[in-house]
């Protein structure tokens, strides 16, 4: 497979080329196509295998430069999420889209200035999002797809409560994406409460 043969958008193959992707890896091979149906998928993959961009260039091929948040995904850590937000902006760098990483121990008017410019793919760890949306500074109405990266760290952090709480202001219509290294018994109970009949990839 080579990323031609996906069926995304020529600004995002252009992106991958500049970025010196020259063939998918493993779990985007298997994954990509996967989430382009659009149904919600499980990815069982470790850092280090491509899984950033496993899900990130369907996300980025599906959003759109209308100015409201349309994809958000949730990191366990401040630097997971900067990194996933550079990762982002350079599979989008042909297409006019902003992605704004949001967490914890950074001024939150700053945020909320970003917040204001128009920011289509939101990237944060959890309790930080979760303030915006109490707040009122962040609205996930028209949030078409969801992230959970590194589901198992989040869960290990005391993520869940903040997750849920999270999930259940996203449409119900979402695609929701939930990508962990391991698979405990607290993942498969929240991929069946918040997921709907979710395809598991794994490599
Ligand atoms: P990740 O597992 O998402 O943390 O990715 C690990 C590293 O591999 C990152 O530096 C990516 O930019 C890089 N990478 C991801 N996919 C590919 C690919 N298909 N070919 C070469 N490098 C890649």
């Amino acid at each position: 497979t080579y990323f031609n043969d996906f069926n995304i958008s020529d600004s995002i193959k252009k992106a991958i080329k500049d970025m010196g992707f020259e063939e998918p890896s493993p779990i985007q091979e298997k994954a990509i196509p996967v989430i382009l149906e659009g149904g919600d998928v499980i990815g069982q993959a470790q850092t280090g295998t491509g899984k950033t961009a496993a899900f990130g260039i369907p996300v980025v091929d599906k959003v759109t430069s209308d100015r409201y948040v349309q994809a958000l995904i949730l990191t366990p850590t401040r630097e997971l999420a900067i990194q996933v937000s550079g990762e982002l902006q350079k599979l989008s760098i042909h297409k006019p889209i902003r992605t704004l990483p949001i967490y914890g121990g950074q001024s939150i008017s700053h945020q909320i200035r970003a917040l204001k410019q128009g920011v289509q793919v939101v990237i944060g760890t959890p309790g930080r999002i979760l303030d915006h949306l109490r707040r009122q500074t962040l609205k996930l109405d028209r949030v078409h797809t969801i992230v959970l990266d590194e589901a198992d760290e989040m869960l290990d952090m005391g993520f869940v409560d903040d997750i849920e709480a999270i999930l259940r202001q996203v449409n119900t219509e979402r695609q929701t994406l939930l990508f962990s290294a391991t698979m405990p018994p607290a993942i498969k109970k929240l991929s069946h409460k918040y997921m709907s009949t979710p395809k598991t990839v794994t490599i």
